[in-house]
């Protein structure tokens, strides 16, 4: 098999302390299942093996830290149960652990949502994917900030490069990587991501 040319998400770089096995019970994962279903859809998290490339969470309660997340190595081709996704309660940046309930690791990315709802109050939802088309899309409008580096997925480093940009921007691009959508509502962030693959098709 031929070695794919950019890195994909495999796994988690950081390490999980379960604080117990609980589904997150919340009305609005239904929402979450339905922006994977379309992120699939149009290929935002594209397949790597039985796997989907893209992680999308929301803020449980304004100003907390705690957010719903998809949980690692989870195939978004077919209709999701609520133990594919996973609570984080908190994470120790400077020691890579992430304290979680749920009976997966939450996504590979994980370190990285928990910086964005840090870093900007007024974001309760976070969409990261992937699209070819807008990556290609830097240099011209709609004038999309980007990190200034690549860095290797999963790491503080990638989400450093991404605080350093993101100032109140609701969409970063990340060099030779992907997306990150913001939004007020899981609405608001699935159809920006939307939009702006829509306006970076344009000639
Ligand atoms: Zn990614």
């Amino acid at each position: 098999m031929e070695k794919p040319a950019r890195e994909i998400h495999g796994g988690v770089k950081f390490r999980t302390e379960f604080l117990s096995a609980a589904a997150p019970a919340d009305a609005r994962l239904e929402e979450l299942k339905a922006w994977c279903a379309e992120f699939h859809k149009r290929n935002f998290a594209p397949p790597y093996g039985e796997f989907s490339q893209g992680n999308l969470s929301f803020r449980i309660r304004p100003g907390g830290d705690a957010f719903v997340i998809s949980g690692s190595q989870v195939g978004w081709k077919d209709r999701l149960t609520d133990d594919k996704f996973v609570t984080v309660q908190n994470c120790d940046l400077q020691n890579g652990i992430v304290y979680a309930n749920g009976t997966r690791d939450p996504s590979s990315e994980s370190m990285l949502h928990f910086a964005i709802y840090r870093a900007r109050k007024d974001v309760q939802a976070v969409f990261h994917g992937h699209s070819p088309e807008i990556l290609r899309c830097v240099d011209r409008p709609p004038d999309i900030p980007e990190t200034r580096e690549k860095h290797s997925y999963g790491s503080i480093e990638l989400v450093q490069s991404v605080i350093e940009v993101l100032g109140d921007a609701d969409f970063v691009i990340m060099k030779r990587h992907g997306f990150v959508s913001l939004g007020k509502t899981m609405e608001e962030a699935g159809k920006r991501a939307i939009e702006t693959h829509r306006l970076c098709l344009q000639e």
